[in-house]
């Protein structure tokens, strides 16, 4: 019978969100948000009645690595001197409290959701906790499903913690190790036989391939897991994993989950003739297409040559979670985009048929003539598109380039600027609001933003940068800003996924081919320069970094819409430089996160992505100066492709990070100017001139002056103005001081 990974938790309204955030502001309490909880879960099981196991512990009240850190008992000593217990714990680790930091927080491997980084330090006593588990476990059997706990696997586990010492992961394994098994032993508690108790152990680690570190831990581990008697599956998403599939096909594991979306079927080979199943994750569980189900039947039946049918049912491809709740709430969306979306709800009907399908014939003719008629009409529509041709490369090269932007700009050396947000308070953004209810006139809307500009322009004038931004009032967000200005682009109004904690983003949803009906930032542009004699600096958003946080088309090639992307990027900037515009940030935010979990893919993404930004920036002009801004902190591995793009100045994440970042660009004896970041804006605290004066001063000692230029690590948007002024003067002052 058909399962699933995980399911989505936030509810379909939001309704989590709104519980969370409600209890942290101390408006209701931990049996109200407790309340919310366990109606939405028994919501959620509703909707997996008809799967052969309903999820349980894919829920969290913030993010299920911390869960795991939880239940494992990994937790830092700078909390456990809180003496907190129960949520509040919880929350502290997750958030922080009491003057004391929170974990940290990263990426779940390539996806936008984000996970607390486990802190493991040697030495102390795991006391484990499974309550919250058992707790779900019985509520889901009093309801009458058949339950199945999702935990996170102990190498994915290990593989994507920090820790504090410097022992080995060989030591840190046999400590986690130990609680781990302890977990296991009290779950088992839950059936007097634990073979009724279902285990799926996740470990997305393993799409990374083989990992001397833990790969010959793989099949003892598994072997002692399962010999506590359960009945256990080993989840692995987002990418094929071959190596760890020939290693779980000798352990004594039911059965292996695998996603064959975005992943193959190599590695299932080697559990021909076995008695372990295959959940065949055939479902997208990362977009929110309707799934070609005749096309995904062919593949299932493949794995027919390895294994009886009857070992063989369908899934997801990883958790739901990283897909909206149902498109059922969706009816601003175009009739014909609608029909061709499915969110998570809907998948589960898909899998549902998939597998009646599969094991005979479609449960549901109708539905499934339905879904081929869609199908048909989706893989047409991607026919008979070319991108014009159109070059790839600046006109002249680098040094030649920056010479004749040398004596135009004529900027002093270590040159200020600014990443290109301005603070954003709650009346600027109530004003964006009425205007896109038409509440306010479009006048009224134009002036509104003017005076921000005037004002942005005067604050920046006031503390003597050298290039100025106009301070981006226009925009939501960086993405969705210019995805509302192109063809191809469609927004939902609830297709929220999870991103982390309460917090949740609705990606734009790029349907068509896509097309800049008229310029979208150069009224703004031109009219903040037209208030200063310092020059401006036009502010975009890249084609990778649209296409990275976007739900994109899948009946045509990624690249190819990140090409589409590109084209309608570089119109934009010849409409600048036309306009005036002497220097044009492109910022790609989102290039790093881009980049594929396995090895072998990761030339072809370097590829296509720099080619991207390179037919973006490749229309200006010698003397117009391409900026671009990465938000990140590690470059090491991906100083080829900066490079490869060619542009004239980037500005990159450093405060937090001393000049060690910034080696990474002297390693390669990158040529180009740069701005490593000189504060970090994620704190309120404001930098003092002495501070700042060091961080550069320390730049300089990797890089020549000629080189550098200074600037916060990136957008102020969530700063107060209070915090900017006093932070860029000092910035301003710090510089004069060593210029
Ligand atoms: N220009 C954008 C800003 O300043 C860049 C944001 C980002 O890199 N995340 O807000
Ligand atoms: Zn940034």
């Amino acid at each position: 019978m058909a399962i699933i990974v995980g399911f989505p938790r936030i509810g379909a309204q939001r309704e989590l969100k709104r519980a969370l955030e409600s209890y942290w502001g101390g408006k209701s309490s931990a049996q109200d948000l407790q309340a919310v909880a366990k109606e939405l879960r028994a919501t959620h099981w509703n909707h997996q009645k008809n799967l052969e196991y309903v999820c349980v512990n894919d829920f969290s009240f913030y993010d299920n690595m911390l869960d795991m850190s939880v239940a494992l008992g990994a937790i830092p000593k700078r909390f456990r001197a809180l003496e907190l217990s129960g949520l509040e714990l919880y929350f502290a680790m997750a958030r922080g409290a009491k003057g004391v930091a929170a974990q940290e927080m990263t990426k779940w491997f390539n996806t936008n959701y984000h996970y607390v980084v486990p802190e493991l330090e040697l030495g102390v006593v795991y006391q484990i906790n499974a309550d919250r588990i058992k707790e779900q476990y019985n509520e889901a059997k009093q309801l009458g499903y058949k339950p199945k706990i999702s935990l996170v696997g102990i190498f994915t586990y290990l593989a994507l913690s920090k820790f504090v010492d410097s022992s080995s992961f060989e030591e840190h394994y046999h400590a986690i190790k130990k609680a781990y098994i302890a977990l296991l032993k009290d779950i088992a508690t839950l059936e007097p036989n634990a073979k009724d108790i279902v285990i799926q152990c996740d470990e997305p680690i393993f799409v990374r391939g083989h990992d001397s570190r833990f790969y010959h831990l793989i099949e003892p581990f598994y072997n002692e897991l399962k010999a506590l008697g359960f009945t256990l599956f080993i989840s692995s998403y987002f990418e094929e994993c071959s190596e760890a599939l020939a290693i779980l096909a000798k352990t004594n594991i039911d059965g292996v989950i695998v996603d064959l979306v975005y992943g193959s079927t190599k590695g299932l080979e080697h559990f021909k003739g076995s008695k372990k199943k295959i959940y065949a994750g055939l479902v997208d569980g990362r977009n929110i297409w309707v799934t070609p189900l005749a096309k995904r039947l062919e593949v299932a039946k493949q794995l027919q040559a390895l294994l009886p049918s009857e070992q063989i049912s369908m899934s997801s491809s990883c958790s739901l979670l990283h897909v909206p709740y149902t498109k059922a709430n969706e009816n601003k969306l175009p009739a014909k985009l609608h029909a061709h979306i499915a969110f998570a709800i809907e998948k589960i009907d898909e899998i549902l048929l998939l597998e009646s399908a599969f094991k005979g014939a479609p449960s549901n003719a109708s539905a499934w003539a339905e879904n081929e008629r869609i199908s048909a009409e989706r893989s047409s529509a991607a026919q008979g598109f070319s991108l014009p041709n159109v070059a790839s490369k600046r006109s002249k090269p680098y040094t030649e380039r920056i010479a004749i932007q040398h004596k135009l700009l004529n900027l002093p050396p270590l040159p200020t600027t600014t990443i290109g947000s301005f603070p954003q308070n709650p009346d600027l953004r109530n004003l964006r609001r009425d205007f896109k209810k038409g509440v306010i006139s479009e006048q009224a809307y134009n002036d509104g933003i003017k005076d921000y500009i005037r004002e942005c322009v005067k604050l920046q004038e006031d503390v003597g940068l050298d290039v100025l931004v106009h301070g981006e009032p226009e925009r939501n967000d960086m993405v969705e800003y210019f995805g509302e200005q192109m063809e191809g682009f469609a927004f939902s109004q609830n297709a929220w996924v999870q991103s982390y904690g309460s917090r949740c983003v609705k990606p734009p949803i790029i349907y068509a081919n896509v097309n800049r009906a008229k310029p979208m930032t150069v009224e703004w542009i031109t009219f903040a320069q037209s208030l200063t004699t310092k020059p401006m600096k036009g502010m975009l958003t890249g084609p990778v970094t649209i296409l990275n946080w976007s739900f994109v088309r899948d009946d045509i090639p990624r690249k190819l819409v990140c090409m589409q992307i590109a084209h309608e990027i570089a119109k934009e900037i010849d409409d600048l430089q036309n306009a005036g515009v002497k220097i044009i940030q492109v910022d790609e935010a989102a290039f790093k996160e881009g980049y594929p979990l396995r090895r072998e893919k990761v030339a072809d993404y370097e590829q296509w992505a720099s080619e991207a930004f390179r037919i973006a920036t490749a229309v200006a002009k010698p003397e117009t100066q391409i900026h671009t801004h990465m938000c990140y902190s590690d470059f090491n591995d991906i100083m080829d492709s900066i490079q490869s793009l060619d542009a004239d100045v980037i500005s990159i994440e450093c405060a937090r990070s001393g000049n060690e970042l910034l080696k990474a660009f002297q390693k390669v004896g990158y040529k180009h100017e740069v701005g490593p970041g000189v504060y970090d804006i994620h704190s309120p605290q404001i930098p003092t001139t002495d501070n700042i004066k060091r961080q550069i001063q320390a730049f300089l000692e990797v890089l020549p002056k000629e080189q550098l230029w200074i600037n916060p690590d990136c957008g102020l948007k969530t700063r107060k103005d209070a915090e900017v002024r006093p932070s860029l003067k000092n910035m301003v002052d710090a510089v004069q001081a060593l210029r």
